[in-house]
């Protein structure tokens, strides 16, 4: 993954690596050494390669982000410690909050243990719908500027967001409930949302992915995407029309969920205190 030695382990322990031992064997955390890689500059580590592979979308015409795409969304939720038959409860997608749409739904059964399931198939769309408040782009800029750095950060961290931003770090949630809570001061209606960014490596990534929801002077609702502006400002500079996308607009492959941003995904009745698994397979159908 870092392409490194033992030497350079030992250099990076030494240095201040965290890790843990387990029956005599060295354990790191996943996240840290995703952070090392991808701000070490060596150029050939895995979380560099597969960052520059994911946004390649990012430096090709936005026009293909603003058509029609529709996914076959399947989601599998897992309750690993279940203790009883429960009823489930699940953030379902929501792309017609932007123009998409949601069919062939078959959500879980009422009540059932350990596992259930939801399908269905989802349109989403683009509208190009820029910010037009002149402080709502202020603030904006003002946390682009702020030079603070995306890292890999657990979901539950990622709910702390002044902790996070403290630490000079950003990721996409963190980073949408501060802009979030910084949009309501300056009078606007707004929610940190989450939802799935798909059409990469051929399903959906497993990060994390949140955005704001911001009405616009206009009384339009704008998604700001301001962590994807971010990431994709840092790894190349011919992304500007991404950038810009990214400050308002909608683009095809985000499916927005009714989850707030600091939520989960899926709940279940069945009092087990592990959090439900949830595993998603979001394919594009041509
Ligand atoms: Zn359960």
């Amino acid at each position: 993954m870092l392409r490194c030695g033992p030497d350079d382990i030992e250099t990076l322990i030494a240095a201040g690596l965290p890790f843990d031992v387990q029956s005599g064997v060295r354990h790191f955390d996943v996240n840290d050494l995703y952070n090392l890689g991808m701000y070490s500059g060596r150029s050939n580590t895995q979380p560099e390669l597969a960052f520059k592979m994911l946004f390649r979308f990012a430096g090709r015409p936005v026009e293909d982000l603003l058509r029609p795409r529709t996914w076959d969304f399947q989601v599998r939720l897992e309750c690993a410690d279940c203790r009883t038959a429960a009823p489930w409860h699940f953030e379902a997608p929501d792309a017609g909050r932007f123009g998409g749409s949601v069919t062939e739904v078959a959500a879980p059964a009422r009540e059932s243990a350990g596992e259930a399931a939801y399908t269905a198939t989802v349109t989403t769309t683009g509208v190009r719908t820029p910010l037009i408040s002149p402080a709502l782009r202020r603030l904006t800029r003002d946390y682009l500027a702020a030079g603070y750095r995306w890292q890999m950060v657990p979901v539950a961290m990622q709910a702390d967001y002044r902790l996070v931003h403290a630490l000079g770090s950003t990721s996409c949630i963190a980073a949408s409930l501060l802009l979030a809570e910084r949009f309501r001061e300056a009078g606007h209606r707004a929610e940190a949302k989450r939802g799935w960014f798909c059409g990469v490596l051929g399903g959906a990534l497993d990060l994390p992915h949140a955005s704001v929801e911001v009405e616009d002077d206009d009384g339009v609702l704008k998604t700001v995407d301001i962590a994807k502006a971010q990431l994709a400002a840092r790894l190349s500079a011919d992304t500007e029309a991404f950038q810009e996308l990214c400050l308002g607009s909608v683009y095809n492959k985000v499916i927005p969920s009714t989850a707030s941003g600091n939520a989960a995904f899926a709940t279940h009745g069945c009092g087990s205190r592990t959090p439900v698994h949830v595993r998603a397979d979001i394919r594009s159908l041509r």
